[in-house]
């Protein structure tokens, strides 16, 4: 018989990693951005007396263990205060999507029973519809100023002044590891949101395995650009591990338009960026208008839906920024895997953007497989699909007051995404399960058609359906944005020889814009209605 002789009841806890941000990297910074050309700064160890001036206000106004805190807010130095004090305190940040519609901010809220929501005044607008119905909430605590006559009567603080009121002695309670810390709703494409809820231990595990060099390599000389927002999968992670990393965090507040967010990266040197593909996609088109200079950026990396070739060979053509892509869910933390290509591939050969343009490759600390229809598991021969599963310390293993049977099996979550993977673990998607095209038999990926067509000289982005048809039970519709002129019978032309002739679609239909979800990926579901309901003007070219 023998036993660990180590530590093994030290809990891994959000507390754990705020203090070493302001002990270690005390002098690292959260720069915030006006806009303007001017930025405010706190120091970590600043972050760090806030966040408990602010857990002993929220204390006073009867915030207990468990109890659900909202943000309703853009990435800001406050934002991250919060991102602190509420778990740290015992409670759960619940982040909320300003993006939603309003019935499902309500819907959230509701279900989520948060009894604060810190709130930015620009914000306030967004809950004047719903105020009245958010059944939980005991107070509102309001960065900024504005007018809260529309939170009706439920008590409003002056975030200034709770952090003013608040004690900078406030003593961190002992938490368990595995005690709730965060929660966020899956951004809801197939179906209706559903809440997760991150442990101390997972956001710790999590935030280290996102520091490992074939992930992100952040260190104290990082001067990360968090792009993606901070409701959307904890800013996948990036305000935790720069406190592990002492990487400094650049937050750009409501200013994510390219030009404004390209100011920032030149006055800040920042060195690493992390954005969906429509960001990186922004930015390119910006530097076809004006000089933009990225020089500083070390790494970009992108994730929440497939990058399309084009814009990762372009951003490195003229650019110099090498993005690396990423996989991961709301349920995953997000991390499950990034795609740095193999060692023994040349940098900038067309087969190391092949590479790049995986997925991911597993990160250590996730289990992957992938289960056909029959729930047979497949080998990893880079070729045989089918629904990918996942499991690990920090993927979720049920939902918040949702039993969602159908998410889950023997242990593993189904990702709803189908793909393949190889022998060393990279990992390749074709699609969401609910977006494959199912023509005569055969699976056509959306995804591969859509990062082709966002290859033509003419197109600025291209969303592929599956329509119903009654020889082959569902062909693809392209729907294209133009950028250029062109014809569908020229797109068609254009795809020839780069995917089987019968994946072209012959179903076309010129758009002015591809429906975003709040999270900034192509919204079928609404392009679904769209067609269903005769809305789509369809040209067919066979
Ligand atoms: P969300 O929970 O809203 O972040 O959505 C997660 C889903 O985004 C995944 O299940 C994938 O379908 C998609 N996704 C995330 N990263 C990628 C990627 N690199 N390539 C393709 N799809 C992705």
């Amino acid at each position: 018989m023998i036993n660990s002789t180590m530590q093994d009841d030290f809990p891994l806890t959000i507390t754990s990693i705020l203090e070493h941000g302001t002990r270690v990297f005390g002098r690292s910074e959260v720069i915030t951005w006006n806009g303007d050309g001017t930025s405010r700064r706190e120091t970590y160890a600043e972050v760090g007396v806030n966040a408990k001036r602010l857990a002993s206000a929220l204390t006073t106004l009867g915030v207990e263990a468990g109890d659900r805190v909202a943000t309703l807010c853009w990435n800001h130095q406050e934002h991250l205060e919060a991102y602190y004090a509420v778990p740290c305190m015992g409670a759960v940040l619940h982040t909320l999507n300003l993006r939603l519609p309003a019935a499902q901010l309500e819907h959230i809220i509701n279900h989520a029973e948060d009894k604060v929501v810190i709130v930015d005044a620009s914000l306030l607008p967004l809950l004047a519809p719903i105020a009245s119905a958010l059944k939980s909430v005991e107070a509102y605590v309001l960065i900024g100023s504005g007018d809260t006559s529309v939170l009706g009567d439920v008590p409003v603080h002056s975030y200034a002044d709770l952090i003013a009121s608040g004690s900078p002695e406030f003593v961190w309670p002992e938490l368990d590891e595995r005690s709730p810390a965060s929660m966020c709703y899956t951004s809801g494409t197939t179906g209706d949101p559903k809440g997760v809820v991150y442990s101390h231990r997972s956001t710790y595990l999590h935030a280290l395995a996102t520091l490992a060099t074939n992930v992100t390599g952040g260190t104290e000389a990082d001067r990360v650009l968090v792009i993606v927002p901070m409701f959307h999968v904890n800013a996948w992670g990036i305000p935790f591990s720069s406190f592990l990393s002492g990487s400094t965090q650049l937050m750009p507040g409501p200013f994510l338009m390219p030009d404004k967010l390209v100011d920032f990266v030149e006055a800040e040197k920042a060195t690493l960026l992390s954005a969906v593909p429509t960001i990186w996609a922004g930015i390119l088109q910006l530097g076809e208008k004006r000089d933009i200079d990225l020089s500083s950026v070390r790494m970009g990396t992108s994730g929440g839906a497939a990058i399309p070739r084009s814009l990762l060979e372009a951003m490195q053509a003229r650019h110099g920024v090498r993005i690396i892509q990423g996989w991961g869910m709301t349920e995953t933390s997000p991390v499950g895997g990034m795609a740095h290509p193999p060692l023994e591939v040349e940098r900038g050969t067309p087969e190391e953007f092949d590479w790049r343009l995986k997925a991911g490759r597993l990160v250590a600390g996730v289990q992957m497989r992938i289960v056909d229809d029959e729930g047979v598991e497949q080998p990893w021969d880079g070729e045989s699909v089918g629904e990918i599963e996942v499991r690990g310390p920090w993927i979720t293993g049920a939902y918040h007051l949702d039993s969602a049977p159908e998410k889950f099996h023997d242990g593993w979550l189904r990702t709803g995404d189908i793909g393949a993977i190889d022998d060393r673990g990279y990992f390749s998607i074709s699609d969401r399960s609910k977006d494959v095209i199912k023509s005569g038999g055969e699976w056509i990926s959306s995804v591969e058609l859509e990062n082709l067509l966002a290859g033509a000289p003419s197109v600025l982005e291209a969303a592929v359906i599956g329509i119903p048809d009654e020889k082959w039970t569902e062909r693809p519709l392209a729907c294209v944005v133009l950028k250029g002129d062109t014809t569908p019978e020229q797109l068609a032309e254009y795809m020839q020889g780069k995917v089987a002739s019968w994946q072209i679609p012959e179903n076309w239909s010129f758009v002015s814009e591809v429906p975003k979800t709040s999270v900034g990926k192509f919204d079928k579901k609404v392009l679904r209605a769209r067609y269903a309901a005769g809305e789509l003007d369809v040209t067919r070219t066979r």
